[in-house]
């Protein structure tokens, strides 16, 4: 018999495996992304019935397989239901998108209790009230940084000074990862995008809120939504090479506002 394990585990996406089984991709503290077989768990009288959702938290008990990367699940008992997500269409737009950025993020057999208590805290925000396009915007960006790609907003990437001048021009720079100050702007600059000194201010005090209860206050103009948002579409197809689609999706469901698509909307390309 294989050894096995115990750990709180997210579910992010779950499939058909048989007529009567799941596989079901998780996100853990201690092992990253964690893929498992929930044999027999469609069957009427399984005790995974009712255990599992997106939105969940749940005690995963599973044998190890190493070889295959495809472990079995011996018990699943849901810790929290959040059914706020079951009343709330908005978060649950807000859930399947983050669901899915959680499954792109997360690294299989690596530690990443960062991403884990950001993903619980955010569902708990979210299950709680109507997601809006902060919270999507502000999780983006935390959740790129819990997986090591943070933007680099606190010195600029070409000279490395920090005096960024914000009354300035700037530019954003998704190649390099963050921004460039005013003097290195007048420079070409390749790949670089115009980011007004207002967004730049948000864009940083998103970044400082660890809470996504705290994020609501800062009250961003839908210019500076959209202008945040562009962004962080660019720094993400450039680093993470995600599909466009599910993000475009979520985020025009939650950005509903005077203005209805102004250019670089995060419209698929
Ligand atoms: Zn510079």
């Amino acid at each position: 018999m294989n050894p096995t394990d115990v750990q709180p585990a997210i579910p992010l996406r779950i499939r058909p495996y048989s007529r009567t089984s799941h596989i079901v991709a998780w996100l853990t503290p201690g092992n990253g992304r964690l893929v498992t077989l929930m044999k027999g768990s469609c069957r009427a009288r399984s005790s995974f019935l009712g255990q599992y959702d997106l939105g969940y938290t749940c005690e995963l008990v599973y044998y190890r397989r190493e070889r295959f990367g495809l472990h079995l699940a011996r018990e699943c008992a849901a810790v929290k239901a959040r059914p706020g997500f079951r009343c709330f269409w908005k978060s649950a737009v807000w859930l399947s998108y983050a669901s899915f950025l959680l499954d792109r993020l997360a690294v299989e057999s690596h530690c990443q209790p960062e991403l884990f208590r950001l993903a619980e805290s955010a569902m708990d925000h979210a299950s709680a009230r109507p997601a809006n396009i902060n919270l999507a915007l502000w999780f983006e960006l935390h959740a790129i940084s819990a997986a090591g790609f943070r933007p680099r907003l606190d010195s600029c990437c070409a000279c490395g000074s920090d005096s960024l001048q914000p009354d300035g021009r700037l530019l954003f720079s998704p190649r390099n990862g963050g921004i460039i100050c005013a003097e290195c702007a007048r420079r070409p600059q390749d790949d670089s995008m115009p980011l007004s000194a207002a967004t730049f201010s948000v864009l940083r005090s998103w970044l400082r809120l660890d809470s996504p209860q705290e994020h609501a206050a800062d009250g961003p103009s839908p210019r500076q939504i959209y202008e945040a948002s562009a962004l962080i579409k660019r720094f993400m197809d450039y680093h993470l090479d995600m599909p466009p689609e599910n993000r475009y999706a979520c985020i025009q469901l939650l950005g509903s506002g005077p203005i209805s698509s102004p250019p670089g909307w995060g419209e698929p390309s």
